[in-house]
């Protein structure tokens, strides 16, 4: 069915780059076959799915959606795609997303726009743009997107889907094809709360192959769904609701806080005082780290060649200035001069420091509240090319998104109503560290 649909929708909507119908249908038979015998068994059993095509799936074309991989086939699993595979999922294909996961609109895709379902003459958001389309649009229940910097829970909020991105180091980063190390994480994107647990449940815990994976256990997600949120204390950041968010978009914010209040959450403001300077703070970071990450695309391991290099430099300069796209070259200039010599203190230590201050905010404000809420985004779904030749106003979708990011805390996008312009807004929910449970719980009882 689901592949019927996509074979109905993707062309107009190119949500996938990479359909894997005739595997799926050999993988959804020996599964069947499997929970017949009793061999298998479980939540995820004959699930169908979708991956962001960063993560490596074995004998799958990987992309990034980037000429510099256009064929790359990866040789194994990554370890979220691993873990899928063998609690009996079916992949069904992989999504289209920004260039290497730079981008908030998916135009940056080096295989064209993905079109948002509700209106397809808007952006369905990004990076992961192809897997919140997918979702809105019922071509697979589940899929994995990765979120940097805001990646999950500004394309959910533009489809009206759920999407969470758990505490850094929840889930391996083994396989998923770095962008920026320190902020990079992954996380499902579904059509509901539960169905995010029942993902979570399947791909998080320690990995020996991401030392930054996090050794602590993983509670059963699904179990304290229906927990009562009586007493919940809600902070909404104030810094989340001034100057920059669209009216449109703060009345529907402000109307489902409203409804958690009814539920008995009792709703207090905070600070986080440093919050504006987390934009700023992201892009001297993630581009440092993208244009080291990105180095290895160097023509001669893996991933395009140019053809008839004169030398190692011309094979160097040409084979990366044919095969990345130009918001992809811009990061990695900007990160190379902020790293270089003479610049590093100036730059990427101080953007560290005021990063430790934008985490200190929210220590202090999870002393006084146990979830923060606010809007994942300042503006519904934008229209296709309004903003492609302005990367600042870009940049600016993640104001909500990047400071979680940089504290390394979970985020969440849970749809919560539709704006005056007819296009759907979801809610951000952050949690303190581990609490994803928790966060899911409140989505959950909301829904
Ligand atoms: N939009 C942000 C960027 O372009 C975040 C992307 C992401 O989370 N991968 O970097």
């Amino acid at each position: 069915a689901y592949l019927n649909r996509i074979g109905r929708f993707n062309p107009e909507l190119n949500a996938y780059i990479t359909v894997t119908a005739e595997t799926a249908q050999a993988q959804a038979v020996a599964i069947d076959n499997r929970i017949r015998q009793g061999e298998l068994s479980g939540a995820m059993a004959g699930v169908p799915y979708a991956l962001k095509d960063l993560f490596c799936s074995q004998d799958v074309r990987t992309t990034c959606a980037s000429n510099m991989l256009s064929n790359f086939i990866a040789p194994y699993d990554a370890h979220v795609a691993a873990k899928l595979k063998a609690a009996g999922g079916v992949l069904l294909g992989k999504n289209n997303m920004d260039e290497f996961a730079m981008g908030s609109s998916n135009e940056t895709s080096a295989f064209g726009n993905v079109r948002n379902p509700w209106d397809t003459d808007k952006v369905p958001g990004g990076s992961s743009g192809g897997g919140a389309a997918t979702i809105a649009a019922r071509l697979a229940p589940m899929t994995l997107g990765t979120d940097t910097g805001g990646s999950i829970r500004q394309p959910a909020s533009f489809c009206n889907i759920t999407g969470i991105k758990p505490t850094y180091g929840r889930i391996s980063r083994y396989g998923m094809i770095a962008f920026a190390s320190s902020l990079d994480q992954c996380g499902p994107m579904a059509a509901s709360a539960e169905d995010c647990a029942i993902t979570l449940n399947v791909i998080s815990g320690l990995d020996e192959r991401d030392s930054t994976s996090v050794d602590r256990a993983v509670p059963d997600y699904t179990a304290t769904l229906n927990d009562s949120i009586a007493g919940l204390r809600i902070g909404l950041p104030k810094e989340f609701f001034a100057e920059g968010l669209n009216p449109q978009v703060a009345e529907v914010i402000e109307k489902a806080v409203k409804e958690f209040e009814a539920k008995g959450a009792i709703i207090k403001e905070v600070t986080l005082p440093n919050s504006h300077l987390a934009v700023p703070v992201y892009y001297v970071v993630a581009p440092a780290e993208c244009s080291s990450n990105l180095a290895r695309f160097d023509g001669v391991r893996f991933g395009h060649r140019c053809s008839n290099p004169q030398d190692l430099k011309d094979l160097y300069e040409r084979s990366r200035w044919e095969g990345f796209g130009a918001e992809v070259k811009r990061r990695i200039m900007i990160g190379t001069y902020a790293l270089s010599s003479g610049y590093y203190d100036a730059y990427y230590l101080k953007a560290q420091k005021i990063r430790r201050l934008i985490q200190q905010d929210f220590v202090e404000a999870f002393n006084e509240v146990d979830v923060i809420m606010g809007p994942s985004c300042p503006t519904t779904a934008f229209g296709i090319g309004a903003k492609t030749d302005d990367p600042i106003s870009m940049y600016l979708e993640d104001l909500y998104t990047i400071p979680v990011s940089l504290a390394g805390l979970p985020g969440m996008t849970f749809p919560v109503g539709f704006a005056a312009d007819g296009l759907p807004v979801g809610i951000q929910l952050v949690g303190n560290y581990f609490e994803e449970a928790r966060m899911l719980n409140i989505a959950h009882q909301y829904q």
